[in-house]
């Protein structure tokens, strides 16, 4: 069986020395030394001022727009996780649609104007696949309408913009380190910024905005543990080597895949990019389903994601995203990760060219026989 991602696990005996550390300190959690060592390293590593350990993404992104003091009406895209639009509902926020640019699959910058009124105070955008967003063009309009920026990070660990780091845009971002993503520490993420007041904040308001035992502000439990600090650390010198597999993973797949009318999404020259995820987009919704139930058949589960277009939840319904509608029904995410091996991609990439060389044939018999 082979999954659309494999969380890597490290040697059990690399988890142990840092159990035995835990052990010795005998502190699981509350801010504790591996945590804290966790968020240095992590600092260096992205070449960023703040880095703070927190239990998930999620819950980063709902602290962060509190601390952020970002209410009513936000600019966001439907073509995200859910959790993106959930923490801005979960916060009273109006998500407010703004449809993507079909090529880099991130919010469209052009239409973000004609959808600012009076009461939109931010934009909360998703890098997505790790692609990042205009984040220039995002900055300017920020800075025309006074809004704050928070950028759902999730995806974007270790992308790079002309060589710097992409957490170090916008007001703040929020990153998972959750099991299917690059980098993992099994549950957890990070809130990144580079403003020393609402890292303070952030901090505070993910420990029940406790201050020296007094509460101060309004805060909820965003707490991580040692032991998953202790997974983070474990895994954050791999990074270099993972991106370097998913790229040649992901360098194969395009090589075996070539000529078959297949579109991937579109990476600027000056991005240094991740190869987090490796999707496709289908010529049509019927195409990727074919595919999809002839890997199935072999026990291959690639992914569709994001589907569908979250502009249309049962329990909030917004604007027409005709992008987002169409591309979230055409694209599918292949097997990407680090222990894949090309051999494996080569398997699935040829089962989807025969299923792909069999359509065409089926639909060239019917055309020639009208
Ligand atoms: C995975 C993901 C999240 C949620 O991350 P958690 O750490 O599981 O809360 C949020 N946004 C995007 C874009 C994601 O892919």
């Amino acid at each position: 069986m082979i999954n659309v991602s494999k969380p890597y696990l490290p040697p059990i005996d690399e988890y142990n020395k840092y159990l035995q550390r835990i052990w010795e300190n005998n502190w699981i959690t509350n801010h504790g030394p591996l945590v804290t060592e966790l968020e240095r390293k992590l600092e260096d590593y992205l070449e960023v001022k703040h880095v703070h350990f927190i239990s998930n993404c999620t819950t980063g992104l709902q602290i962060a727009i509190n601390a952020a003091e970002v209410s009513d009406e936000v600019i966001t895209s439907a073509f995200s996780h859910v959790a993106t639009i959930n923490a801005l509902l979960w916060t009273n926020c109006t998500p407010v649609f703004v449809d993507i640019d079909p090529k880099s699959l991130c919010i469209d910058t052009s239409a973000i104007e004609a959808a600012i009124t009076d009461k939109t105070t931010a934009i909360l955008v998703t890098h997505v696949y790790g692609n990042p967003c205009d984040v220039k063009r995002i900055e300017e309009i920020a800075g025309t309408y006074n809004l704050k920026v928070i950028y759902d990070g999730a995806h974007a660990f270790g992308v790079k913009i002309d060589g710097r780091s992409v957490f170090n845009y916008g007001d703040v971002t929020a990153v998972s380190f959750h099991a299917t993503k690059l980098y993992h520490s099994v549950e957890g993420g990070a809130i990144i910024t580079n403003d020393d007041h609402l890292a303070q904040k952030c901090r505070l308001m993910s420990n029940f905005g406790i201050s020296q035992n007094t509460p101060e502000m309004l805060g909820i439990n965003g707490k991580n543990t040692e032991f998953h600090a202790a997974m983070g650390l474990c895994n954050l010198p791999k990074v270099p080597d993972f991106i370097a597999k998913q790229r040649l993973l992901s360098e194969a797949y395009k090589k075996q895949l070539s000529r078959f009318g297949l579109r991937y999404q579109e990476i600027a020259a000056n991005i240094d990019y991740n190869y987090s995820y490796f999707p496709v987009i289908f010529p049509s919704e019927a195409a990727l389903l074919s595919v999809k139930e002839v890997l199935e058949e072999n026990a291959i589960y690639p992914r569709r994601y994001f589907y569908p277009s979250y502009n249309d939840l049962p329990y909030y319904k917004s604007a027409y995203c005709p992008v987002s509608e169409d591309i979230s029904k055409r694209v599918l995410c292949l097997p990407l990760y680090y222990e894949l091996s090309v051999d494996e991609v080569k398997l699935i990439a040829g089962i989807i060219v025969s299923k792909t060389n069999a359509l065409k044939r089926v639909r060239s018999y019917s055309i020639s026989s009208i």
